[in-house]
């Protein structure tokens, strides 16, 4: 199509084609070849106004992307953007199933569809109650003939289908007490029960290398099991989705700068990430971290999308 133009403005049209057509939107913005790494694929919530991912997290280690960690609107593309491969994932885990955590899993599932991955992929996630659904019927929900929403992939769910590799969705009956959900030569990885007003959800931890990345998921902070599997950690992701003095709803749902700074100090936790970022929190970021640094001494950063956290 460029033939019929003169030669330098046919050059010109060709050229600027070539950038259209070729160049990425957005440069892969992985955590590279070194080591063990979490990449924040979403640091938001469920506003949109944000501007950010909702939560997902991405393990790096040695330059494989190993576990992701829930799947919140917007996470997808991140995922994308960072450069992974979801041929590369030994295991997805979910804290639990509101949309800013789970919603982008289609998405996940059918980008996969398209690489060469011949391994099952475990699933794992809390178990359901009347208000939500466990982790196996979460799966079976959206992927399952004859209801799945998307039950067009229903072969990637089906034992008996041909054609495709396969999920598998186990649900995590955990406690206070950490309970070991997955093994493989790599890593080990870890749950408890977590407490976010009436919806079941699970806090992950997850050992690689003997270094170890804990993700408190949503949670009231409630309780002794999330301090009990952080204890040590390298790092630990927590969701600062309130302020301090948070009544009500916002603080049946979840922790206050003041008990994520005693959880990690009870924990001896080695740094401290907060993400799940809200239109709420955004902007009290000073006030956030003085209350956390009355009980932590540890380094304490705010998370963005796309933030990569080199865990020595
Ligand atoms: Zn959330």
């Amino acid at each position: 199509m460029c033939s019929p133009r003169p030669f330098l403005e046919a050059l010109l049209i060709c050229v600027s084609l070539l950038s259209v057509f070729e160049a990425p939107p957005v440069a892969a913005q992985s955590c590279g070849t070194a080591g063990l790494a979490v990449q924040v694929l979403g640091s938001g919530g469920p506003e949109l106004q944000d501007k950010r991912a909702s939560t997902s997290y991405l393990i790096w280690d040695h330059g494989r992307a190993l576990v992701i960690v829930d799947a919140g609107g917007g996470s997808a593309l991140r995922f994308g953007e960072s450069g992974a491969q979801m041929s590369q994932v030994d295991v997805f885990l979910f804290s639990h199933f509101h949309v800013d955590h789970s919603g982008d899993f289609p998405a996940f599932i059918f980008s996969s569809w398209f690489e060469d991955r011949k391994r099952p992929l475990p699933i794992f996630g809390p178990l359901g109650n009347d208000i939500m659904p466990s982790t196996t019927e979460f799966v079976h929900d959206l992927f399952s003939d004859p209801h799945g929403a998307w039950r067009y992939l229903s072969e990637m769910v089906d034992p008996g289908a041909e054609g495709s590799y396969k999920l598998q969705p186990h649900n995590v009956v955990a406690g206070s007490t950490p309970v070991l959900a997955f093994r493989n030569s790599d890593m080990a990885v870890y749950a408890v029960r977590v407490i976010h007003g009436a919806f079941p959800s699970l806090a992950w931890r997850v050992e690689i290398g003997g270094k170890s990345i804990v993700f408190s998921g949503d949670t009231n902070g409630e309780g002794e099991g999330l301090a009990r599997l952080a204890m040590n950690a390298d790092l630990f992701v927590a969701h600062n989705a309130v302020l301090e003095g948070a009544t009500g709803l916002e603080r049946r749902l979840h922790m206050p700068p003041s008990v994520i700074g005693l959880i990690t100090a009870n924990a001896h936790v080695q740094r401290l990430v907060l993400s799940h970022r809200m239109l709420r929190t955004l902007g009290k970021e000073n006030e956030t971290a003085a209350e956390i640094k009355r009980r932590f001494s540890g380094p304490v950063i705010f998370a963005n999308d796309l933030d990569c956290f080199p865990v020595e």
